[in-house]
């Protein structure tokens, strides 16, 4: 059993899981605001809702998070899972369920474009997708103006290739790779004063100063907007279907980079 996800590690075997929508089949006493049959998406992590950061509005800090599939807390990749209600948000009728499992990557997305204050005509660096072809021209035929595939293991040579194709410094990064390379290039990068958002997450001991937090903080309700309005289509990203029963396969194919797996749904109703 090995594996880890910043500060998390996994010591016993767990349910995996935490992008993830459902229909409400059964309810806890006083919950108002869902019906049985309402299709919801699921904001996996779930704070005491009693600290001080908690009641300050800083859920995403909370110390005693439940957060699915991340250790020990099991994750919703099954038939039925249990989850607080108000971490429960109801789909629009024009949302499909796989929209719904994507409102969590695109509510990270949201949440990081908030704390880097990014705003019209903003220059914007994301790195994550460079190391990969496939996802690099899906980037591109997402929106990115350009992309950069990583060939030099320097990050002053990279951050000033990424001035030169930019023809400046970005205003903000937002760093999704979780490696120590990639947030310290997101560092010499971007213009003095910019943000840098670190968002993935990969050694615990990264070489620069790092505050882990999860990466939400109501963001939800504007994803959920977002696709309803048709203002973001999260589709494209779909790549792969599975039923529940073939989860390993679903998880090779995930992890292959010849499969071109980008987003890979298991219907746990089939
Ligand atoms: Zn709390």
């Amino acid at each position: 059993m090995y594996g880890k996800c910043g500060r998390f590690t996994v010591e016993k075997p767990m349910v995996l899981g935490h992008e993830a929508s459902g229909t409400v089949v059964k309810l806890g006493t006083g919950v108002k605001h869902l019906n049985i049959g309402d299709r919801v998406a699921i904001e996996p992590g779930v704070p005491c809702r009693k600290c001080k950061l908690c009641k300050t509005g800083r859920y995403n800090l909370c110390k005693d998070v439940f957060f699915c599939a991340t250790p020990p807390d099991d994750g919703n990749l099954c038939r039925f899972y249990t989850h607080a209600a108000d971490f429960c948000y109801k789909l629009p009728d024009n949302m499909t369920l796989d929209e719904g499992a994507l409102i969590e990557p695109l509510a990270v997305g949201i949440y990081s474009s908030r704390r880097a204050n990014i705003g019209l005509g903003d220059k914007l660096l994301i790195c994550g997708a460079d190391i990969d072809n496939n996802r690099l021209s899906m980037a591109k035929s997402l929106g990115a103006d350009y992309t950069i595939k990583v060939t030099t293991s320097d990050p002053k040579e990279l951050a000033n290739q990424i001035e030169d194709v930019m023809g400046c410094q970005p205003d903000a990064t937002i760093e999704c790779s979780g490696t120590d390379f990639s947030m310290r290039t997101g560092i010499y990068a971007t213009y003095p004063g910019g943000s840098v958002i670190l968002v993935g997450r990969g050694s615990a001991d990264a070489e620069v100063p790092l505050t882990l937090t999860f990466c939400f903080l109501f963001s939800y309700p504007a994803a959920i907007e977002f696709i309803k309005n048709g203002f973001v289509n999260v589709k494209p990203l779909i790549s792969h279907h599975f039923a529940l029963k073939d989860t390993v396969q679903a998880f090779e194919t995930a992890r292959s980079r010849d499969s071109k797996a980008v987003k890979v749904m298991i219907h746990c109703d089939q």
